[in-house]
């Protein structure tokens, strides 16, 4: 694969209220030379982990504008900025997966560059609870208070809520607050799921800034636009057994570039259908 240095020594903007730069600055630093500037900025109004305010755009949206925010405010022309969205799993039924959408914009070669990371390694617990009762099962499962939690005044409106709880102590104090603004006396408890306050978000917040680096440090083989990487698959391939044509079966990845129209398919090692996956093997 051909690398890149075309960025090293370059400064870049990153657009964060959430104490990021630990886990982004070490692979933009190793592998593009890049250093991070965190500019902490108000990024809530994109919407919030805890619902006190929506997200209307796609979770690439948010991170695109939150990056082109720091860098008109930093004068930077590159930026970079993360967006996570935590919920039921696409493909596991009950699991909980975290994926982790990260950009980089280079205004000056007019690109934009994105990865993602998905991981079931995310502690993200939610209980609804009164004052004074017993929740030593559910700080276990919510790994409290190496991870922070949030409580919520239940059906409150606005809602009402405390954010970033640390200690046994502030999370008793804040279900008796809580309790008082809520219409039916019980709290919601819930995973403060913002990086600052979740060490396994963090865990996959600097893999998706690895797997980001690398491809920013990938140029495309046509044009040398930095960003080439993995755009989707090719499907179809004849089955093993049967050799009748399996439709969805994975032939291979589809790399492409940011800039130009250049792909290329690089083969998957299995050249042929997995017979479980054949209509007529398996219908
Ligand atoms: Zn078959
Ligand atoms: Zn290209």
């Amino acid at each position: 694969m051909n690398h890149l240095d075309i960025y090293r020594g370059h400064l870049a903007v990153l657009t964060s209220q959430h104490e990021k730069q630990r886990l982004l600055a070490p692979s933009f630093r190793e592998v593009l030379g890049v250093e991070l500037i965190e500019r902490a900025l108000d990024t809530d109004k994109f919407g919030t982990f805890s619902g006190d305010i929506e997200r209307s755009a796609s979770p690439l949206d948010t991170a695109l504008a939150k990056a082109r925010l720091g860098m008109k405010v930093s004068g930077l022309p590159r930026g970079v900025a993360s967006e996570g969205s935590i919920g039921p799993d696409l493909f596991i039924p009950f699991a909980i997966s975290d994926i982790e959408h990260l950009v980089w914009v280079d205004a000056e070669r007019d690109i934009v560059v994105s990865e993602s990371y998905r991981s079931l390694d995310i502690r993200a617990a939610s209980t609804r609870t009164f004052v004074g009762a017993e929740l030593g099962g559910f700080l276990q499962r919510a790994d409290f208070p190496r991870h922070r939690l949030i409580v919520k005044a239940e059906n409150s409106s606005p809602l009402f809520c405390i954010k970033g709880i640390g200690s046994a102590q502030e999370l008793e104090a804040a279900i008796t607050e809580c309790s008082r603004h809520s219409a039916t006396g019980a709290v919601i408890v819930e995973s403060d799921l913002r990086a600052h306050c979740s060490p396994s978000r963090q865990a996959n917040i600097a893999a998706a800034a690895r797997l980001l680096a690398v491809r920013i440090s990938t140029h495309c083989p046509e044009c040398r636009t930095p960003g080439w990487g993995k755009v989707g698959v090719e499907r179809g391939l004849s089955c093993r057994a049967c050799s009748s044509f399996v439709e969805q079966a994975v032939r291979g990845d589809l790399l492409g570039c940011v800039k130009c129209d250049y792909k290329k398919l690089e083969l998957r090692v299995e050249s042929r259908a997995d017979p479980a996956i054949c209509n007529w093997c398996n219908p």
